[in-house]
């Protein structure tokens, strides 16, 4: 690794997809030279907004580690985002040798719905009940199949019955019984941003989203008396995200919570969860917050905040996304001479 001090000696890369446009222009803002690694007929965002000094075209997601060596040699820090992690996988993700940004370590409990409800549990979180046995539902829950790409196939069901009627339509999942049966959590979804600063030890509140899913965000279009004519089945298939302000009064519970995650965290994986990461909540009518995931990295959720957020405004009075927090960290980092710090 070299020692450089001077921001303009590294580059900022990532993979062409997720929150990239705003991984990179956070980077160029804070003067680092900028790399997408994109897969081959989807550059063309990446050249439109302007965001790369340089775009590396790949075919397969196992070429990243052929042009691993290039980015090596141009003293490149790789920001990971969740496509990046969903394409290489956390094992993949370890085997990484350029400089990363973020532990590695904790993309594994991020990944494992056992161990990541054990960490947030033991960080005092409310989570949804688990049913492990399907026998067992006696309440509304939602179904979730493992790596299911944005909540494609999700569903809702109020008993054993149900759920087995509903499965049949899955009979994949059900032989593999690769699903999570959650509580359904009866509420409003807010996606709470957070930014852990390894260098001063500080945990920041970005912004919040709520999630634009399809279909879960159409059928109050249509009266309930037609939605059932039309048979219709509940998905979650993420298209995008609308930006959120929260009741200010919840804000003192929402910054514990991060903290408390961030400080179980250091109990789990060598140096714990640092830089950006995503609780992911429903809030019931009587104000209880329920967390149903974590993300320990940065989300797509922040990418309505490219010119900052409320709440980035508040801190910076510049406009300061997620992906330029990232930068600045690393620029921080890299003049005080500490950049090992936050690499992972
Ligand atoms: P996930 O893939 O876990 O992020 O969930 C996709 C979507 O399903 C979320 O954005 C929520 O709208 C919904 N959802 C997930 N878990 C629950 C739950 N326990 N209760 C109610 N809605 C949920």
């Amino acid at each position: 690794m070299i020692q450089s001090r001077k921001t303009s000696d590294y580059a900022i890369c990532t993979i062409g997809s997720h929150s990239a446009l705003q991984i990179l222009k956070g980077a160029k803002d804070e003067d680092f030279k900028t790399i997408c690694v994109c897969f081959k007929g989807k550059t063309q965002p990446y050249l439109s907004y302007k965001v790369a000094d340089e775009i590396i075209e790949i075919d397969t997601i196992e070429e990243f580690f052929k042009v691993e060596k290039i980015l090596m040699q141009k003293n490149a820090i790789v920001i990971p985002h969740g496509s990046f992690v969903s394409y290489l996988g956390h094992e993949r993700v370890k085997k990484i040798k350029m400089m990363h940004y973020g532990s590695k370590e904790i993309l594994e409990y991020e990944s494992d719905r056992t161990k990541e409800r054990q960490w947030l549990t033991k960080a005092g979180l409310l989570m949804p009940k688990v049913f492990t046995h399907p026998e067992d539902i006696d309440r509304p829950v939602i179904v979730k199949f493992h790596g299911a790409k944005g909540g494609l196939g999700y569903f809702v069901a109020k008993s054993p019955d149900e759920f087995y009627e509903k499965m049949k339509k899955f009979p994949e999942h059900e032989e593999d019984k690769d699903y999570a049966i959650q509580e359904y959590i009866l509420g409003v979804p807010v996606y709470i941003h957070y930014f852990h600063s390894k260098l001063n030890n500080e945990l920041e509140i970005m912004s919040f989203d709520k999630r634009y899913e399809s279909n879960a965000d159409s059928i109050g279009r249509i009266a309930a008396k037609d939605q059932l004519t039309a048979d219709i089945n509940a998905s979650y298939t993420i298209i995008g995200n609308i930006p959120i302000v929260v009741r200010e009064s919840l804000l003192p519970d929402l910054f514990k919570m991060g903290e408390n995650v961030v400080k179980e965290s250091k109990k789990i994986v060598n140096g714990g969860l640092f830089g950006p990461f995503c609780l992911e909540t429903i809030i019931k009518k009587d104000l209880r917050i329920f967390t149903f995931e974590i993300s320990a990295r940065i989300v797509a959720g922040t990418n309505p905040f490219i010119e900052g957020s409320p709440y980035t405004w508040l801190r910076y009075n510049e406009p300061m996304s997620t992906g330029r927090r990232i930068a600045r960290e690393i620029k921080e980092a890299i003049e005080g001479g500490k950049l090992e710090k936050v690499l992972g």
